[in-house]
């Protein structure tokens, strides 16, 4: 399903992507004007988010079967996401646990997808945990300052979760709205799917996400809580970790403003007066971004 009214553009167009990420939703709370020029540059992501994504990497090569062929296109891509998430998943039903799942969905008829960083199975139910990583220089400052965002992006998982264990979102509408059966695999990637022993009826793009959303369904009941960490940069140490209460009406009335943005509805927000402050942490500011400049 993808979502266009005419005479408007999405931003999703303008920016050239496939779908919205689920980052990107979450960081409209902080600055949507600032998620979109970083979005402009080419792809959403900090200094802090690039030395974040190096501790995230060492994490998850801890638990997961990493699918050792490099993709060369899109489709080879989606099926090295999704055979390691289907790898991952029966895993988690093993030992209770697993890390870096690729989800996707639909919020308000626009093509979603993220990458949340844990799964746990705790007390028969599935709970979603999303790391961050700090300085720990700077402390419970730092954790304090964009808690809303991460709160925000943990209950986008949520959401997306709950519509796949329910139906709302399914195999089928995933495979339609992506065009994957439209789509084939580099013959490249394919001979080296066969020469590490994937068998044959598994090295299909349906296939496999067949497989991926089963094995979602099949997981314990999501649990209403969601945990949020945050974990030291330098030394990988939990320094906080804390229980959110998901509250499905209060994301619903955020989500419906965020993506009037993407619907090309309205432009690009920057902050408001009262979070000005924010703008000196901006690397835009006074450049790309001049809203709350005084030369
Ligand atoms: S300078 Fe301020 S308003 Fe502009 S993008 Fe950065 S944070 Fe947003």
């Amino acid at each position: 399903m993808f979502f266009m009214q005419t005479g408007k553009v999405s931003a999703l167009t303008r920016l050239k992507k496939v779908s919205v990420p689920v980052k990107d939703i979450a960081s409209q709370l902080w600055c949507e004007k600032q998620m979109e020029l970083y979005e402009m540059g080419g792809f959403y992501s900090t200094p802090a988010m690039t030395k974040g994504a190096a501790m995230h990497a060492i994490m998850q090569e801890k638990v997961m079967e990493k699918l050792t062929i490099e993709p060369i296109t899109y489709p080879d891509r989606l099926y090295k996401w999704a055979y390691e998430n289907y790898t991952s998943l029966i895993n988690l039903r093993k030992n209770g646990y697993c890390r870096e799942i690729r989800m996707y969905g639909s919020i308000n008829g626009f093509r979603v997808a993220g990458q949340l960083d844990e799964i746990r199975i705790i007390d028969g139910k599935t709970v979603i945990v999303e790391d961050k990583t700090i300085n720990s220089k700077n402390g419970t400052n730092n954790v304090g300052l964009r808690i809303d965002v991460d709160k925000i992006q943990l209950e986008i998982y949520k959401h997306l979760f709950d519509d796949i264990k329910s139906g709302e979102y399914t195999y089928e509408n995933f495979i339609n709205s992506n065009g994957i059966l439209q789509m084939s695999m580099s013959t490249e990637f394919v001979k080296g799917l066969d020469q590490i022993g994937i068998k044959n009826e598994l090295r299909r793009l349906d296939i496999i996400h067949k497989l991926m959303f089963e094995e979602l369904k099949k997981l314990p009941e999501l649990s209403n809580i969601l945990k949020l960490r945050y974990i030291d940069r330098q030394t990988t140490q939990i320094l906080t970790e804390m229980d959110i209460v998901y509250k499905r009406e209060t994301l619903d009335s955020y989500l419906v403003e965020a993506m009037k943005y993407w619907s090309g509805d309205r432009e690009a927000r920057p902050v408001s007066e009262e979070n000005v402050w924010r703008c000196k942490m901006c690397k835009f500011f006074g450049k790309e971004c001049k809203t709350w400049w005084k030369e």
